[in-house]
């Protein structure tokens, strides 16, 4: 069995005016964004949308000296970006379809995914989102030891760093022995 894993695709990271945006590199994965995140659901496919969330003015947060505020709790900024929010919003009550607020930059750190996952026999998980290098890269670690397979999207993640971007790219398969799927949803 297999899940989709869609992470961060907000507002703050895609958007022109996003708190810490990825902009057009972002951006420019929308379609296949949503192209493939529709093939899993019709599929019957369990998709789960892992965001950032922030409380406001958490004052303990390790991201507090590196980032300034982002996808902040039931703001704008943390809703989902463009097309992808409409397809979300008409699934939400889907039960295959999983909204997972995060509070690190791994989909596993404090969460029940890998709960989640064991339950529906999932071994393999499909990443796509945003950044390639931060949150995706450390959703792939964190899944690597706890012995998922690995399914990168190559045209379904990005990074407002181009040579991060490259470099997770090359991880993920050298290192973590993912399949780098150039899979076009639609
Ligand atoms: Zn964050």
């Amino acid at each position: 069995m297999k899940a989709l894993i869609s992470i961060d695709y907000t507002n703050d990271f895609i958007a022109t005016d996003g708190a810490l945006t990825t902009g057009q590199a972002g951006q420019a994965i929308e379609n296949e964004m949503v192209n493939l995140t529709r093939t899993f659901i019709e599929q019957k496919d369990f998709v789960v949308f892992a965001i950032d969330a922030h409380e406001p003015d958490d004052k303990y947060h390790p991201e507090n000296k590196l980032f300034p505020p982002h996808n902040i709790i039931g703001t704008h900024g943390q809703n989902l970006f463009g097309s992808l929010k409409q397809l979300y919003i008409a699934n939400q009550t889907n039960p295959q379809v999983y909204w997972m607020n995060k509070h690190h930059y791994s989909a596993f750190s404090g969460t029940d995914l890998d709960l989640r996952l064991r339950e529906r026999n999932i071994t393999e998980i499909h990443l796509t989102g945003v950044c390639t290098d931060i949150c995706v890269l450390h959703t792939a670690v964190d899944a690597y030891n706890l012995n998922y397979q690995i399914v990168v999207h190559q045209h379904a993640v990005a990074s407002f760093d181009p040579v991060g971007h490259s470099w997770a790219l090359k991880h993920f398969q050298n290192t973590l022995g993912a399949d780098e799927s150039f899979y076009t949803g639609r």
